[in-house]
């Protein structure tokens, strides 16, 4: 029998709020443990949370992007649990009146169009973070990441397969990205995933019995553990190897397979209740236009500027997920600049060069005024473009100022005509042999004394160049 698998995905996002969801204090990552943190979000009794607004723009944000309804009217609710993570004993997350609700997503899944349905999308505030020290055999809790606002996105069970997925996840990160709501970085634990699994009959309408794997922080992970599960699910059903129960799994990395964990808690487990402290959510007309108005979600009109100039769509998909980026590459060509040029510059030398020293693009720190200041050099030729390499590195590697370094070394000095015109009579001067050949008709004598040249100038001369000048005296 041919079984397929049906994937839902619960994916917690969070936002690129400066403060929390319901206090003031900061959301920055990487301080001291405990130091951000206030009575509100540790919990204590008798304080008032105030929701911040910035997380209902970057939820609404958020629903536009995955072509959502924004609901007029929306409440909170108590999500009651008991555990140390979170010292309130509930979160406050949305029950049945989410910001954002039947949206959906297409993605291009081996050349062809899926759409992928958004149940809903809601906001909520995240819990702290546990460390288990087995040394001491203590649980350690850090509560500044208590009160991070997230937003909850809830897929249908649209995805079938690892790849899909993966599609889903990069399109879904990239327009998050794009509209500047939340960073999405599995690696930082900005972005994590719950898988919803089943397997069934291929054809048949009837879901299986579905487990969970909660938490996913990597994507290559959720890939394994996808093909993992698959595996486990048709194994029981083809060959009874498990009785297959509907709970939560943990994925073990590195002992490549899942275990159960508990059994899938149903929402009457949580007990919700409407927060009474917590003012309804009333989304106008007005507030909906304003947002809108900042068109944050038109990354595919930006693809396609993109494209229009010529960039790849390969580059284009690395642009549009970094800001940072797309402001350098926008900036640099507002400075007069070629698009597609400045493209390569960016993303093939500068990642280079960056490479090399271990880092990645988010560490490159060139402004546009440099840049564009190198890549002129070598358009208006000035320098070539092997030069233009060099002062770039020396740029991303020790911050120098462009011209000085050309200057300084020379290399716009090399280029210049008459210092190639010299090289060219010397190799032409001792090489008597190759000019005879050419004399005599042997074409192919030109390439051997070309590549002399370029041997003696190191590659400091544009080659087109050399070649001009080359053929010029060769001629006479
Ligand atoms: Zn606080
Ligand atoms: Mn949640």
């Amino acid at each position: 029998m041919t079984f397929e698998t049906v994937i839902g995905l619960e994916i917690h996002a969070e936002l690129a709020t400066k403060s929390k969801i319901y206090c003031s204090c900061s959301t920055a990552f990487g301080a001291d443990v405990n130091t951000q943190t206030c009575p509100i979000c540790t919990g204590m009794p008798g304080v008032l949370p105030v929701l911040n607004k910035k997380v209902v723009d970057y939820a609404i944000t958020a629903g536009l992007a995955m072509n959502c309804e924004i609901t007029e009217y929306g409440k909170q609710d108590r999500k009651n649990y008991f555990y140390p993570d979170l010292p309130k004993a509930y979160q406050t997350s949305q029950y049945d009146m989410p910001i954002c609700k039947n949206g959906y997503l297409d993605v291009e899944v081996d050349g062809a169009i899926k759409r992928i349905g958004i149940t809903r999308i809601h906001i909520e505030e995240d819990a702290g973070k546990l460390i288990h020290d087995g040394l001491r055999g203590a649980s350690l809790v850090d509560y500044n990441r208590c009160g991070v606002p997230l937003i909850e996105i809830v897929s249908q069970p649209d995805l079938s397969s690892a790849e899909d997925v993966e599609v889903y996840l990069e399109r879904l990160k990239m327009l998050l990205r794009y509209a500047k709501v939340a960073e999405c970085e599995m690696s930082h634990g900005t972005m994590r995933c719950d898988v919803n699994l089943s397997v069934r009959p291929e054809g048949s309408d009837k879901l299986g019995v579905r487990t969970e794997m909660k938490n996913m922080n990597s994507l290559s992970a959720i890939v394994r553990a996808i093909e993992y599960e698959t595996a486990r699910h048709i194994d029981a059903i083809e060959r009874h190897t498990e009785m297959l129960v509907q709970e939560t799994r943990r994925w073990d990395d590195v002992k490549r397979r899942t275990f159960p964990m508990r059994n899938k808690e149903t929402a009457a487990d949580y007990r919700y209740f409407p927060d009474p402290n917590l003012m309804p959510i009333v989304i106008d007309d007005e507030w909906l236009e304003e947002i809108k108005a900042k068109k944050p979600v038109a990354v595919d009109e930006k693809a396609e500027e993109y494209s229009a100039v010529g960039i790849s769509d390969k580059e284009i998909a690395m642009l549009l997920s970094n800001h940072k980026l797309m402001s350098l590459l926008d900036d640099t060509v507002a400075l007069g600049c070629n698009p597609k040029d400045t493209a390569s510059w960016i993303l093939t030398d500068c990642a280079g060069i960056l490479r090399k020293d271990g880092k990645t693009l988010n560490e490159l720190e060139v402004t546009a005024e440099t840049l564009s200041t190198i890549i002129k050099m070598v358009d208006s030729g000035k320098i070539n473009r092997n030069a233009g390499k060099k002062i770039l590195i020396a740029v991303v590697e020790e911050n120098v100022d462009p011209v000085a370094y050309c200057k300084e070394k020379g290399l716009d000095k090399q280029f210049d005509s008459s210092a190639i015109e010299s090289v060219i009579d010397k190799v032409i001067s001792e090489n008597p042999k190759a000019i005879e050949d050419y004399n005599n008709g042997k074409v192919k004598a030109a390439q051997a004394l070309f590549g002399a040249c370029m041997k003696e100038l190191r590659g400091a001369g544009d080659p087109a160049v050399i070649k001009e000048l080359l053929e010029k005296k060769l001629s006479k």
